[in-house]
C-alpha cells in the first residue's frame, strides 16, 4: 500500500511518496498553499491513504476493477469500479423488519429512528405512534386484533416505498422484501460505484444529500438521508432491521445507520490502538469507521464532514450515530464523476 504523508511547515506543504505500486510509482502531485498561519485549511489535506479494495467482502457476485475516471473537479483520475450484489456478505438474511402485531418484541421486530435516537420497532412503539407523535391519526393496527398493517405484497411495498406514498397505503408500516428483487444470483439488486483509489482533497466540502454516500466492506450501500418528513407524513414507518437497513425498489438492501455496537450488525473491531474501527468506504475514498473508540467516546476533533486524521490513518471519517439518519456530514474529498 502506498502511503502519502503531508507534512505541513510554516511556509509551505511537503508531499512524499513512500512505498509503491508494483514498482511503480504513481505520480501523486498535490501541492497546497499555505495559508498566513501555516495551516493548511482542510484536514483532508493533511495526508492521505490509498483506497485497500482488498477490505471488500463483496460476495460472489460483487467485484471491484481499476478504471479510468474523471473527478469532480474535472480531474483524469483512476477509480475503483465497486459492483455490489445488494446483499449483505456476512449475512444470510435480513430483517425482522416490522412486528407482526402490538405484542411484538424487539428480538422479532426491527428499528425505527427519530430525532437522532434509534428505537426498537415493537409492537408497542406502533401501538404508541399517536402518543410519540403527538397526532391522534397515526394507528397502523388493527385495534380489534392487534395485527399491525404491513406492506407485505411486492404491489403494497412499491406503492408505499415511494415520496408521493399511495394514499389506500397510509397508517402502514412499510417493508419490502429483497425476494422480490432477487436476480438470477440469488441476491438483491446489483449497484456499481466508481471510488477514487487515491482520495483528493476538495477546497469546498461536497454534498451527501442525495444518492449513496459510500459503501461497506460487505457490500451494501450507505444511503443519504432516508427521506423521513415524506415517510412521516403518509403515517408510514419505513421499518429498518437492526442494522439500520431496510428494502427498497431503487436501492435494494441499503443502510441509513450504522449501528456497530457489540453484538449488532455486525460488530466492528477496535483498531490495535483502542482506535474505532473501519467499516466502509465513503464515496471520495476516505475510509469510515466506527463513531466510538473502545473506550465508548466520540472523537473531539471531528470536522463537520465527521473526518480528521491522525498519523495512523490519514484523513477518515468516524460515522454518526445510529440513529442519527446519517453517516457523514459532507465529503472533503473530489467524488467521481
Ligand atoms: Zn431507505
Ligand atoms: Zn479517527
Amino acid at each position: 500500500m502506498k502511503k502519502v504523508i503531508t507534512y505541513s511547515l510554516p511556509a509551505l506543504t511537503l508531499i512524499l511518496l513512500v512505498g509503491c505500486n508494483d514498482g511503480v510509482l504513481t505520480p501523486t502531485l498535490e501541492t497546497e498553499l499555505s495559508t498566513d498561519t501555516g495551516e493548511v485549511s482542510n484536514a483532508a489535506e493533511s495526508n492521505s491513504y490509498e483506497v485497500d479494495s482488498t477490505k471488500f467482502d463483496l460476495g460472489t457476485s460483487g467485484s471491484v476493477t481499476e478504471v479510468a475516471c474523471t473527478l469532480s473537479n474535472g480531474a483524469t483520475s483512476t477509480c475503483y469500479q465497486v459492483t455490489i450484489s445488494g446483499f449483505p456478505s456476512d449475512r444470510t438474511e435480513l430483517g425482522p423488519f416490522c412486528p407482526q402485531t402490538t405484542s411484538t418484541t424487539a428480538e422479532n421486530s426491527g428499528k425505527w429512528f427519530d430525532d437522532g435516537v434509534l428505537y426498537d420497532l415493537t409492537g408497542e412503539f406502533i401501538r404508541n405512534l399517536d402518543l410519540f407523535y403527538g397526532d391522534s391519526s397515526w394507528s397502523l393496527y388493527n385495534k380489534d386484533t392487534g395485527e399491525v398493517n404491513i406492506t407485505d405484497t411486492q404491489t403494497a411495498c412499491e406503492a408505499a416505498a415511494r415520496p408521493d406514498v399511495d394514499a389506500q397505503y397510509n397508517n402502514y408500516c412499510v417493508q419490502c422484501e429483497i425476494s422480490y428483487y432477487s436476480g438470477s444470483s440469488g441476491e438483491g439488486i446489483s449497484s456499481t460505484y466508481l471510488i477514487p483509489t487515491q482520495p483528493v482533497p476538495r477546497s469546498s466540502i461536497g454534498s451527501v444529500d442525495r444518492g449513496s454516500v459510500g459503501v461497506a466492506f460487505n457490500g451494501v450501500t450507505l444511503d443519504a438521508a432516508a427521506p423521513t418528513e415524506a415517510i412521516l407524513s403518509a403515517y408510514t414507518i419505513a421499518a429498518f432491521d437492526d442494522c439500520v437497513g431496510h428494502v427498497n425498489p431503487f436501492a435494494g438492501y441499503h443502510y441509513h445507520g450504522a449501528n456497530h455496537g457489540e453484538g449488532t450488525c455486525p460488530a466492528v473491531a477496535f483498531e490495535v490502538d483502542g482506535h474505532g474501527g473501519a467499516f466502509g468506504y465513503a464515496m471520495d475514498g476516505y475510509a469510515i469507521h466506527t463513531m466510538l473508540n473502545e473506550n465508548g467516546e466520540e472523537e473531539s476533533d471531528l470536522d463537520t464532514c465527521r473526518g480528521h486524521t491522525d498519523d495512523t490513518r490519514g484523513y477518515h471519517y468516524h460515522s454518526a450515530g445510529p440513529g442519527e439518519n446519517l453517516f457523514i456530514g459532507c465529503f472533503a474529498g473530489e467524488t467521481a464523476q
